[in-house]
C-alpha cells in the first residue's frame, strides 16, 4: 500500500548508547577499546556502539565459559536443576516481552507485532528445552547373561554460538536453550547489525540464577570475533545460523579442528500451487509467507510456482493483494512490512528488484513506496512470468521480493522446485491427498508443509538439504549436537574374551 506517510515515529525510551561485551559474569570492553556503529533502519542514523570484539577478546570469553565448564556447578547440575533456571530464564523472557519487541523492532526494522511473537517464540525455545532435559531418556542395549550397554549422554564443553540478524533474539535464543540445557557453556557473537536485543540476554541470566560464565557475549564483526571464535581450540562445538557462503568459509575454517557443526543457512524455497488447491487460503499463505518478517526469513516462500489453468488469476489476486499489504514504520501495530534491516541489505534487495525488471513481468512494487524518502523501507514486489535460469529465479533476495512461475505438469513442478543449490523448505498447495505426499516425499527440501504456512512444533527436526545446511537442530536432534553419547559396555558374569600368548 503506498499511501503517503502520516504516523509519527515512536523511539523506545531508554535506549543505550552503547552496548558492552558481557564475559565471565562482567560487562566489558573491547581490550582494544574499538567499537562498531550501530544503525537505525528506519533513518540509518547511528544510534548507539557496540564494543567491537577481536581475538583478545573471544580468547577472555572461551576462557571464562571453559572455566566455568571445568570448574563451575553448571555441567554438573541435575537436570531438574539446570531446568528450573531455565524456566525462570522463559518467564523473564515472557515478562518482558513488550519491552524486548520494541528494542527488537527498532533496532532490526521488523514490524512490532511479528517482533511480539518472536519474543514469546524465544520464551518458548527455553521452556520447551527445561521440559525435554528431565524427560530425556538414554538407550541401554542388553546381550542376555554376557553384557550390558548404556548411553552416558555428557555435555561438550564451551559451545560457540553464532546468529544472524533476522529475528536476532528469537534465533540466539534457539541455540542457547538447547546448548545451556544440556550443561554446556556459551559464547555467543551476535550478527553485528543487531546487538540491541542480546544486550538483555546477561540480566535475564544473571536473574535467573545462571551461574557466573555460563553464558558469555562477544560482540564484534564476522571476519574478526566470529572468526576467532570458529578458529579458538577450546570451541569445540559451533552452531551458526547465516548465509550458505559464510557457512563455506566456516566449515573450512573449523576442518582443522574437526568441530561438530550446526549449520541453518540460506533458502529459496518454492511454494507450488496446484489448481486443484483453495486459492483463497493458498494466496493468503503465500502472501505471508514471503512478506512477513520484511521478507528477511529464511524460510521465505520466494519462489511461487502455479499450475497454468490457475496461473493469470493467481498472479493477478496475488499482485492486487500484494499491493494492499502495508508498509509503515516497524513500531505501528498496523505495519505488515517494516523497514529493511541496514542500508547494505537495502541496496542488494534493490539490485534484485531492478534486475526483476528484465528478468520478469513487473505485478506489484518495484521500488521505494511513496511518502518514505529515507530509510530502508521497500514496497512488496511481484515479478511473474520468471524463468528458472532468471537470478531472482535462483539467488536468495531476503527481502519482499517474490517471483512467480507457470508449470504444466506435476513432474515439472518438482523439476523447477529442485531447480536450485538451495533445499531448506517447501510448500505445496493441493486437495489431492496422494499427490500432496508423493510430492513432498520428491521435492528436495529438509521441511515440507502441505496446505500450511510455516508453523513449525518444536519437536520437529528443523534443517536444510544442500546448500541450506548441515545437520538438524530441534527436540531431540538440538540435544544431540549438543552431548557427547559416550557408550558404556559392562560384562556381565565371565569376561568373553579369547586369550592370546595362551601358554602353550
Ligand atoms: P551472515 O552469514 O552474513 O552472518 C551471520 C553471522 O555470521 C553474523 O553474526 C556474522 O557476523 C557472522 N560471520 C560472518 N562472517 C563470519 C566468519 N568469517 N566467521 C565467523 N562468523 C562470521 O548472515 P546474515 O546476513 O546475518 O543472515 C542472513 C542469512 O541467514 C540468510 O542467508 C538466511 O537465509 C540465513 N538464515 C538461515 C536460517 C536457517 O535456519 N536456515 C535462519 C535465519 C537466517
Amino acid at each position: 500500500m503506498t499511501t503517503p506517510l502520516t504516523a509519527t515515529r515512536r523511539v523506545p525510551a531508554d535506549l543505550p548508547e552503547r552496548i558492552q561485551h558481557y564475559i565471565g559474569g562482567r560487562l566489558v570492553d573491547s581490550v582494544d577499546g574499538d567499537t562498531f556503529d550501530v544503525l537505525d533502519p528506519v533513518t540509518n542514523q547511528t544510534y548507539l556502539t557496540a564494543a567491537a570484539g577481536k581475538k583478545a577478546d573471544i580468547d577472555l570469553a572461551v576462557s571464562a565459559a571453559r572455566k566455568a565448564f571445568t570448574e563451575g556447578p553448571w555441567p554438573r547440575m541435575l537436570p531438574r536443576e539446570r531446568s528450573r533456571v531455565l524456566h525462570r530464564i522463559a518467564d523473564l523472557v515472557e515478562s518482558r516481552d513488550e519491552r524486548l519487541a520494541e528494542l527488537e523492532s527498532f533496532d532490526s526494522g521488523l514490524p512490532i507485532t511479528q517482533a511480539l511473537g518472536q519474543a514469546r517464540r524465544a520464551a518458548e525455545n527455553f521452556r520447551f528445552f527445561a521440559d525435554l532435559i528431565v524427560a530425556q531418556t538414554d538407550d541401554a542395549f542388553k546381550v542376555p547373561g554376557r553384557q550390558l550397554n548404556y548411553v552416558n549422554r555428557k555435555p561438550i564443553g564451551v559451545a560457540g554460538l553464532i546468529t544472524p540478524w533476522n529475528t536476532p533474539f528469537m534465533l540466539e535464543s534457539w541455540k542457547l536453550g538447547p546448548a545451556i540445557a544440556t550443561g554446556n557453556t556459551v559464547v555467543l557473537k551476535p550478527a553485528e547489525f543487531t546487538p540491541l536485543s542480546a544486550s538483555l540476554w546477561a540480566g535475564i541470566f544473571e536473574e535467573a540464577g545462571l551461574p557466573e560464565g555460563v553464558f558469555n557475549l562477544v560482540n564484534g564483526l564476522g571476519e574478526d570475533a566470529g572468526d576467532a571464535l570458529v578458529k579458538h581450540p577450546d570451541v569445540p562445538l559451533i552452531s551458526f545460523t547465516g548465509e550458505s557462503s559464510t557457512g563455506q568459509l566456516i566449515f573450512a575454517n573449523s576442518a582443522p579442528f574437526l568441530k561438530g557443526l550446526s549449520m541453518e543457512l540460506g533458502g529459496k524455497s518454492p511454494a507450488i500451487v496446484f489448481a486443484d488447491a483453495d486459492l483463497d487460503v493458498a494466496i493468503d499463505a503465500t502472501i505471508f509467507g514471503v512478506f512477513s518478517l520484511n521478507g528477511e526469513r529464511c524460510t521465505a516462500g520466494s519462489r511461487i510456482l502455479v499450475e497454468r489453468p490457475v496461473y493469470d488469476t493467481f498472479v493477478e489476486r496475488y499482485a492486487a493483494q500484494a499491493d494492499r499489504v502495508k508498509v509503515g514504520y516497524p513500531d505501528d501495530p498496523e505495519t505488515e512490512v517494516g523497514a529493511l534491516v541496514h542500508p547494505e541489505h537495502y541496496d542488494k534487495v534493490m539490485s534484485y528488484v531492478e534486475l526483476g525488471k528484465n528478468e520478469g513481468r513487473l505485478v506489484a512494487g518495484g521500488g521505494r513506496p511513496e511518502g518514505f524518502d529515507e530509510g530502508n523501507f521497500v514496497r512488496p514486489t511481484v515479478f511473474a512470468d520468471v524463468s528458472p535460469d532468471a537470478r531472482i529465479f535462483q539467488e536468495e533476495i531476503f527481502g519482499p521480493v517474490v517471483a512467480i512461475t507457470p508449470f504444466d505438469t506435476e513432474e515439472e513442478a518438482l523439476a523447477l522446485a529442485n531447480d536450485t543449490k538451495y533445499g531448506l523448505a517447501a510448500y505445496v498447495w493441493t486437495n489431492d491427498l496422494k499427490r500432496a505426499h508423493t510430492f513432498a516425499q520428491n521435492v528436495e527440501a529438509g521441511m515440507v508443509w502441505l496446505n500450511s504456512n510455516n508453523v513449525r512444533d518444536l519437536r520437529t527436526p528443523f534443517g536444510g538439504v544442500k546448500a541450506s545446511g548441515l545437520g538438524h537442530e530441534g527436540g531431540y536432534r538440538s540435544i544431540d549436537f549438543y552431548t557427547d553419547q559416550q557408550a558404556v559396555h559392562i560384562t556381565l558374569g565371565g569376561a568373553h574374551n579369547p586369550t592370546f600368548g595362551k601358554a602353550r
